[in-house]
Formats: C-alpha cells, sequence, structure tokens
C-alpha cells in the first residue's frame, strides 16, 4: 500500500499533457526535481564534461550498437563531415556555399539575403540584445559562490502585456525571463517592467520639477501572483495590502471553490504546484493584469549560464514603437498638456525639453493657462 502511494505521489508530479500541447497536468516544481536527480546518473547533471571514451562506450549500450558502428555514426556526424570548404583554406564562416544542400544552411542563406534586402544596420536594441547574450551565454561565474548549484532547477517565464493593451495582449510575450528553483515569487515580480508603475497621477503644471518623485510603483506596491488556487501577495512593505482579499470573498459569495493566500516573498518556484503551458496572473496597481505562463522546467546544464548574479536573466524583450514629441518628433514624449494654447493639438504630447521650452520663461514661471500631466510612454523599457 505504502509503495503504491509513493508510486502515485511520483506520478503525480511528472508533468504529462493534460491538452496535447497546450499545458501539462499540476506537478509540484522541488518533486519534479527531486524526482529528476533521482532517476538521472550524477554524472548527467553534473557541470564536469564527461570523458570522451567513457561516453561513447555508455552511448554505444544505451542505443545498442556495437564498436564499429560507434565509430562509423562518430566520423559521418563529426564537425568536420560538415566543413565545405577545401582542406587548405581556412573556413569562412559567414559566406554560404552557392551550391549547398544542407537544409539548415539554405535557411541561413534566405536569411542572409533577407536581412540584406533590407538595407538597415543593426540598432541600438540589437546590439544591446547581442552585448547580453556576448555577456551570459555559456558564461561561468568568477567565485565558486555565485556558481548555480548543480541539480537546480531552471524555469523559462512568459510575462505578456498587461490585458489594457489589446494590440499585443494574447499574441506574444512581452518578456521572457530564466528564472531558478530557489528564485522567489518577489524576485519575479521585481523583474518585470511594466510601464503602469512608473506611471505618475496628477496635474504638474505649476511643478513640473516635482512630478518624478510621485511614480505609482513607490505609492502602491501591493500586488499578487496567482497559481492553482494560490493568490501569493506582495507583503514586504508596511504599505503593502492584502488585495486579493476582495477576489476571495467574493469568490466564496459565489459558491466558487476556496481560494486561500500566501507571501509572495516566502515563496520559492521549487515550492510551488503549477502546470506548464497553463496561463497565471500578475496583478499590479489595482487592475493592471498580466498573463504570466511558465514554459519549461527542466535541470541546469553546464552550458547554461552558471552565474547567479545574471538571474533572473532576461532572454527576450518584445519591442514597441515610441510615441515622439509632436514638436521635434525626436525624443521620446514626457508630457501631455490640455487646453494649451502653444499646442498644436488638445491634448498634445512634448518632450521633456520642448515642453520646458515653450511652457515656462527663463526663470521658469508657467506661461497661460494650460493644464500638464506627465507621461510615460509604453516603449519606456525597449
Ligand atoms: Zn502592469
Ligand atoms: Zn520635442
Amino acid at each position: 500500500m505504502a509503495a503504491s502511494r509513493t508510486t502515485m505521489e511520483n506520478e503525480d508530479n511528472i508533468p504529462e499533457y493534460e491538452y496535447v500541447d497546450v499545458n501539462t497536468n499540476v506537478f509540484h516544481i522541488g518533486s519534479f526535481q527531486s524526482e529528476w536527480l533521482k532517476r538521472l546518473s550524477p554524472q548527467e547533471w553534473s557541470y564536469q564534461q564527461q570523458d570522451e571514451t567513457e561516453f561513447d562506450a555508455n552511448f554505444a549500450k544505451d542505443m545498442q550498437i556495437n564498436a564499429q558502428t560507434m565509430d562509423a555514426l562518430k566520423s559521418v556526424c563529426s564537425y568536420d563531415s560538415l566543413c565545405c570548404h577545401p582542406e587548405e583554406e581556412k573556413p569562412d564562416m559567414e559566406t554560404v556555399p552557392e551550391d549547398s544542400i544542407l537544409r539548415t544552411l539554405l535557411q541561413r542563406k534566405k536569411r542572409q539575403d533577407y536581412k540584406a534586402s533590407l538595407k538597415i544596420h543593426k540598432n541600438r536594441h540589437d546590439l544591446y540584445a547581442e552585448e547580453l547574450d556576448r555577456l551570459t551565454v555559456v558564461r561561468k561565474p568568477d567565485t565558486v559562490t555565485d556558481m548555480l548549484p548543480e541539480g537546480e532547477i531552471i524555469l523559462t517565464i512568459n510575462i505578456y502585456y498587461p490585458a489594457v493593451f489589446d494590440k499585443f495582449n494574447y499574441v506574444r510575450p512581452h518578456m521572457t525571463l530564466l528564472m531558478t528553483g530557489s528564485h522567489t515569487l518577489a524576485e519575479l515580480r521585481d523583474a518585470i517592467c511594466c510601464v503602469s508603475d512608473l506611471q505618475v497621477c496628477g496635474e504638474f503644471s505649476n511643478t513640473p520639477d516635482v512630478a518624478p518623485d510621485f511614480t505609482s510603483k513607490d505609492l502602491y506596491k501591493s500586488a499578487f501572483f496567482f497559481f492553482e488556487g494560490i493568490f501569493y501577495n506582495d507583503m514586504r512593505f508596511p504599505e503593502c495590502q492584502d488585495i486579493s482579499m476582495t477576489i476571495i470573498e467574493w469568490a466564496k459569495s459565489h459558491n466558487f471553490p476556496p481560494y486561500s493566500q500566501a507571501g509572495m516573498e516566502d515563496t520559492r518556484f521549487s515550492d510551488l504546484k503549477v502546470k506548464v503551458g497553463f496561463p497565471y496572473l500578475y496583478c499590479h496597481q489595482g487592475d493592471c493584469e498580466h498573463l504570466v505562463i511558465i514554459t519549461d522546467v527542466r535541470l541546469t546544464h553546464r552550458d547554461d549560464c552558471l552565474d547567479k548574479k545574471f538571474y533572473p536573466l532576461l532572454i527576450h524583450k518584445h519591442r514597441i514603437a515610441t510615441q515622439k514629441c509632436a514638436v521635434c518628433h525626436i525624443f521620446i514624449g514626457r508630457w501631455f498638456t490640455k487646453n494649451d494654447q502653444f499646442a498644436p493639438s488638445d491634448p498634445c504630447l512634448f518632450c521633456e525639453k520642448c515642453f520646458r521650452m515653450l511652457h515656462y520663461d527663463s526663470e521658469g514661471k508657467k506661461l497661460g493657462n494650460f493644464v500638464a500631466y506627465p507621461y510615460v510612454d509604453r516603449g519606456a523599457f525597449n
């Protein structure tokens, strides 16, 4: 009986598809990790490179092939057999040979030709993304203490634009982050950039210098994640409120199954029960709601970025067009005004410089009767 229960528990913590190609059933991340570590031999998840002869012998045994077949396979699949340049020449990594029949090369050529046809050189976003890649791919930390432990779990997490932002709502993730099993949900919260945290509420035409001191994130610190019937509230600061209570009480009075609560800062990913591929919720600023989808849970590999300092590791960020100033059309809008005699439209968007130049004299005195609100562009995090 006891044995069968253990099997059941283990099976409960191994993700199987609930809906094929959509999401898995619920499983406990920490138990899934232990199950992996139990079933694999330590050298399979160790960062140490396995001895080649030993690897070959094991591989041949697993595949049930003899030594000759193994040798033949090794030579066919070797790096040398992929080279298509004459032996005496230095390999050119950029030029795809004209007569190639290898599918991957044909795809690469197609992409190269497409890129060349765009006639756009790399912009600052691409350069930044490349820089980040260079820093993090296969990175080893400088000190042992910064090393991700062997057998640690890595989660891939997609965060979507808030539901009010209908254009990209369900289409593509705004950000994709890699996090480890020992990160807390509060650390995920801090890694999410959302423009509504930076919003400044109020009219500041008389005191434009004061405006930046009042971002929404400083004023309204409450937030929660919702995973599998549990609200994980951010309670790190005295000002934080349990904003999930209203929903829990509403659900209770409408005969929904009971929901429970926990602290965001006390919950590590390895403590969570989740479905991979299933949409969950992050809610902050009262009603700014983002879908959060965990798309992968796996063990670390020696080719991962193994430096703890780089996690949560941003691996993708979607970019959107920014709204430019109505006067100079160069800089991103920072202020919008209404009832503004100097503006070409009502409301009108200005960059910091044009706003100050047009609306205040050299002593900083306000000219005219307009009202002005700080504006934070959605592309502010590009
Ligand atoms: Zn948001
Ligand atoms: Zn301007």
